[in-house]
């Protein structure tokens, strides 16, 4: 993708002083997704490093790395899994605990969405401390899911959620 269209991508999206609480500036993505051809853009860029690799599935975060992860299932024509937020997956589930910018919580996997040997993609929209990806790394592995890398539409480097993911493979499309 050229570098006119990333700064495009990077210029839609919008800085939310103090959301959700006193202190973080949110990225809000939601002007990228209401506009056809940015939205578009910014799933290709997940698709195009995608099909560089062999994968089995897309694991995508729970909730904006849904909006990307099953487009890019789609086109690709692979398996989704969803990691969830704790009590809202219906079936007996895997569980890692995390810390994150802004609070604490649970994440869920269903036990049978990933196989033993499954290459995998992990895919959310931001990454800021790791801890959430951390998780859902967790519970790939715990279920004999092979990493092949994890990608992130934003990265707040200063925040070294890269570090904290080492070793995983880590690419992101838009760095601050
Ligand atoms: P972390 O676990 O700290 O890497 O946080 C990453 C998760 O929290 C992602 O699912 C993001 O959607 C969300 N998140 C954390 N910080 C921000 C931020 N500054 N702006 C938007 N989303 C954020």
């Amino acid at each position: 993708m050229s570098p006119e269209s990333i700064e495009k991508l990077r210029d839609a999206i919008r800085d939310v002083p103090d959301f959700p609480k006193p202190g973080i500036v949110f990225k809000d993505i939601t002007p990228v997704l209401s506009d056809g051809a940015l939205f578009r853009q910014s799933i290709d860029l997940f698709l195009e490093r995608c099909q560089t690799h062999q994968i089995d599935k897309i694991v995508c975060i729970d909730a904006r790395g849904f909006l990307f992860g099953s487009a890019v299932a789609y086109q690709l024509g692979i398996g989704l899994v969803l990691i969830r937020k704790k009590g809202k997956l219906p079936y007996k589930s895997e569980r890692a605990s995390y810390t994150l910018e802004y609070g604490k919580a649970e994440m869920e996997m269903h036990i049978d969405s990933v196989h033993p040997g499954e290459r995998i993609v992990l895919i959310d929209d931001l990454l800021a401390t790791g801890g959430t990806s951390f998780s859902a790394i967790t519970l790939i592995k715990r279920v004999g899911g092979v990493l092949v890398e994890a990608q992130f539409l934003i990265e707040l480097e200063f925040l070294k959620g890269r570090a904290r993911l080492d070793p995983s493979p880590v690419v992101s499309f838009l760095k601050y």
